[in-house]
Order: C-alpha cells, then structure tokens, then sequence
C-alpha cells in the first residue's frame, strides 16, 4: 500500500523504517521521541533527524501512511502531541499513534496474546480471542515499571548504597557501579540519582547487573531474578482479564538481548503453565508490516 513509514518510539531511541509497496526501502535510528521521557523540543528534534535520514530531500509528501509505536502514550491527547509532532515530516499521510506494545505483538505475527516489554521501561498487555484487551503496568519509571532496564539498575545503585550504610566494603558489582558512574564513593549515587540525570542514563547502566550475574555475582543474579518475578506477575495479571495465555511475545533491549533474563522468563512462565513463548529477534518497528497488510 504505497510508502509507510514505521515509526518504534522507545524510552531510549527511535527506529524508523520506510517500505515502498511492502519493500524495505530505508531504515534510520535517532533518539527518543517519547513524549513521557524528554521535552517536546526533544521529542521534536528526534523526529525531524529520523525523517531526514528516512525520507530523500523534498520527497516528504509522498508518504501514504505514518504508523507510530510509542511508549508513553496513555490516552488520546498524549496520542495527539505525538502525533502533532509527526505531521509536519509526513504532509499528507494518514498517521496511527499506538502503544509501543501493539508492535510486539504484530511483530510476532500475532493477533491474539499477551506483549510484554522490558527495556527502558516494561508493561505487559494483551487481546483475547474477544477481542478484549488488557494491560498491566508501563506506568513509567516514577510509578513502577517493575522488571525494567531502569528498575534493575536502580536496584543495583540501591544495593550499593545500602552495604555501604552498613559499613561494608565494595565488592565487584559496587566496584562496576561506581565505576559507570565515575563516582568514587556511594554516597556520591544520592545526588547523582536526583540530579536528573535521566532513566535512560540509568536503563543503559543495567548491563553492569547482567555482567556481574554472568561472572557468577549471587546478588546481581537476584536481582535479574525478582525482574523476571515482576515481569511474569505483569503477564498473569494481563492473562487474568483476557482469559488467553499466549503466546507471550517479548521484546525491549532486555527481553530481547538478556540471556540470563530470558532462561530465568521462561522458568517462570513455565512454572504457570505458559509455554508459548517468544523472544523477538528482529526489531519491533518491523511489526508495522503486519498492522498494515496482516502479512509479516
Ligand atoms: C511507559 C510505557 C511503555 C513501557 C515500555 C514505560 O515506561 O510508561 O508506556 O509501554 O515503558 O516501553
């Protein structure tokens, strides 16, 4: 159907494709455009850097048909700022605003079941054989996002600061944390963490949890532990109110990139009897293939 471009809006990146007659014709990548995390200046000079790079000079107005997956977007006017702030790049073309979690799902191929994001942030939601819809948190980072890149690093820098009121010397993952922080000392994390630094500063810091758990860190391990618990909680909640179980299709720069995350997910969802489970492997933009034609 003509040029559609796809827009996947995370909190920490965008990634834009453009297809021409369902033939990928470009692909770009600029940072958040989420109007939840950054300032519509922000937001606004994302876009027109991924349009710029997306769309050949002068070629704007031959854009059908705009399909945007965004985080933050939780009721009709957060979907129309976002959307005010693609027009201008696509004069002309029909422009959808969703949840960044409806792309997961397309991106799996499914009409039916339950998407689960953990990266920047985390939320899980789902449709039923119904129709019926669900969601369970992807409240943001201020009022939960359980099981996210931020949580995990902030559990981390917790840690930190609780050994060391108790007098204990740094160990290995304090050691890391301190040392992606530049920081010589705990107490340092108290300002560094109010001083807006931002979630995705810290999302990006949760890696040093997942290399401590890798080196064998009990603590660190824990911590991917009770991700995976939350997480899993956040898909039977969504299963409780659509009455299906799956598939369950993950997606988000932990969920897709984590290994000791994903053995310990499945584990879990195992254990509930959830076994049709699904690791995206290629990016969630590439679900706005299938919202559009219903073909992947
Ligand atoms: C946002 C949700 C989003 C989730 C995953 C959360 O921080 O509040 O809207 O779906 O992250 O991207």
């Amino acid at each position: 159907p003509g040029v559609v471009v796809g827009l996947d809006i995370g909190g920490s990146k965008t990634h834009g494709v453009l297809w021409r007659n369902g033939t990928l014709a470009a692909e770009a990548k600029a940072g958040s455009a989420n109007v939840q995390n950054v300032t519509q200046d922000e937001a606004a000079r994302s876009l027109s850097r991924l349009f710029r790079e997306l769309v050949p000079e002068g070629q704007a107005g031959g854009i059908d048909r705009v399909v945007a997956g965004s985080g933050g977007v939780d009721t009709a006017a957060d979907a129309e700022r976002l959307r005010a702030l693609i027009a201008p790049h696509a004069p002309g073309a029909g422009i959808d605003v969703v949840h960044d979690t409806r792309l997961i799902l397309a991106a799996g191929g499914a009409q039916v079941g339950i998407a689960v994001i953990a990266g920047t942030g985390s939320v899980a939601w789902g449709v039923g054989e119904d129709g019926r819809e669900a969601r369970s948190g992807g409240w943001g980072y201020l009022l939960g996002d359980e099981g996210s890149g931020y949580w995990v690093a902030r559990e981390a820098v917790r840690r930190t600061l609780h050994r060391n009121d108790l007098g204990m010397l740094p160990d290995a993952l304090d050691e890391a944390v301190l040392a992606l922080n530049a920081v010589g000392t705990p107490t340092e994390l108290i300002g560094l963490f109010h001083s807006g630094a931002g979630r995705t500063y810290w999302a990006a810091q949760s890696r040093a949890v997942f290399d401590a758990a890798r080196d064998g860190h009990p603590d660190a391990a824990d911590i991917i532990d009770r991700a995976a618990t939350d997480l899993t909680r956040l898909v039977l909640d969504v299963a409780s109110v659509i009455g299906v179980q799956g598939p369950v299709v993950l997606g988000g720069g932990l969920a897709m990139h984590q290994p000791d995350l994903q053995d310990r997910l499945r584990a879990r969802l195992a254990a509930e009897g959830i076994t049709e489970v699904v690791f995206l492997d290629e990016d969630p933009v590439m679900g706005v293939r299938f919202l559009v034609t219903g073909a992947r």
